[in-house]
């Protein structure tokens, strides 16, 4: 059997503390499962490799990383370093290069977990964000500086082949899973060029996935009220990379929040690496203090080996994760109580071996 070979990049702040519990629960897996080989390499690519050397990577980096066969990312942010070097020089090219044009997130709550919700349903879906083109385009600009006609333009790219992508994903997840329903975010009331695009090439492409697939279109100004008045109606939501964005984080809120929420930069066809990383970011107000919840980084591990082929592998970690919060005695401080970061890592790792 070939090793997994994973390129871990801690980054800054707490995505050092958090990547060092998800590495403590790959070791423990791998001390317990003998059929997984592993071959991690850690990267220091940060911002404090900025500060050392002017850039966030290596010119190489890119075809380093290619011979992985998934990154494993932390969290990047730092007051010393501009918030657009930090995103564009490492997490966009990334991203971009290896063409990983699904951004996922599941949303699940989680026993012993406050939702802000007040209903208490069980909240279980999944968000498929279009990561790679959409409304965050470099294209537009400027005109008229300075005079009174001063304006600015920024556009909108889709592109059939890439709404196709994100959809097909999309549907492909809700066969593999036996779910029914596809919601699509739309405003082409209102955006009537790009969105009547996107709503014309996701019928299509649903329809032909599968008749057995439904789908619901549903301006996205409804859909956030949706969210929070009646989430456990969705299964799987499609979105552009604007309104995907905006779901996802409403999503992870939700449910509980940051330190518990993973995410995937998925390259569906495995031509090249797909990035896990946690929703969070660096969380400078914490970082240094071994308080931060490693929850949402261990869970991307889990997401890691799901999509490497051990969905076995992903569903011990998400039920050990589970198991822990349900036990209610270790919880971080995010979610009310007094544990380092330490010692749910090692909660966690208890109940892997626990249900080996
Ligand atoms: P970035 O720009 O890097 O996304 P941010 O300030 O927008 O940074 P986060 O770094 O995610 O967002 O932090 C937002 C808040 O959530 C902070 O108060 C932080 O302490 C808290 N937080 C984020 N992640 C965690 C975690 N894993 N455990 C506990 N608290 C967390
Ligand atoms: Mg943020």
């Amino acid at each position: 059997m070939t090793a997994i070979k994973i390129a871990v990049i801690p980054g800054d702040g707490i995505g050092k503390e958090v990547m060092q519990e998800a590495l403590k629960v790959l070791n423990c897996l791998q001390e317990q499962h003998s059929s997984l080989q592993i071959e991690t390499t850690i990267f220091p690519w940060s911002s404090d490799y900025y500060v050392q050397h002017g850039c966030m990577m290596p010119n190489d980096a890119l075809a380093t990383l290619q011979t992985y066969d998934a990154i494993l990312f932390g969290a990047i942010g730092d007051a010393r370093v501009p918030d657009d070097v930090t995103v564009w020089e490492l997490i966009m090219p990334i991203r971009k290069h290896f063409q990983q044009y699904v951004n996922f997130r599941p949303i699940k709550s989680l026993p012993g977990i406050a939702s802000p919700l007040a209903n208490g349903k069980e909240i279980d879906f999944v968000i498929f964000r279009e990561n790679a083109e959409g409304e965050y385009s470099d294209s537009g600009g400027r005109l008229y500086q300075q005079q009174p006609q001063e304006m600015t333009i920024q556009n909108t790219i889709m592109t059939r082949i890439g709404i196709e992508k994100i959809v097909h994903a999309a549907c492909d997840y809700a066969k593999q899973h036996g779910k029914t329903k596809i919601t699509s975010a739309t405003k082409s009331n209102a955006i009537i060029h790009s969105m009547k695009f996107w709503d014309e090439h996701t019928s299509k492409t649903v329809a032909q996935s599968s008749p057995a697939l439904q789908l619901e279109s549903i301006y996205i100004d409804a859909l956030v009220a949706y969210f929070v008045e009646r989430p456990q109606n969705f299964e799987v939501v499609v979105a552009s990379n604007l309104f995907g964005d905006i779901l996802s984080d409403l999503g992870s809120a939700i449910v509980g929040g940051l330190g518990l929420s993973p995410s995937a930069n998925l390259n569906p066809e495995k031509d090249f690496p797909s990035m896990f990383e946690p929703v969070h970011g660096s969380a400078p107000d914490i970082a240094g203090k071994g308080i931060a919840n490693p929850i949402a980084q261990i869970w991307s591990l889990a997401l890691l080996l799901g999509h490497q082929g051990r969905p076995d592998l992903e569903q011990l970690i998400v039920k050990a994760i589970t198991a822990v919060l349900q036990e209610g005695v270790v919880k971080t401080a995010d979610i009310g109580g007094q544990a380092t970061t330490a010692q749910m890592g090692d909660a966690i790792c208890q109940e892997i071996i626990n249900r080996t």
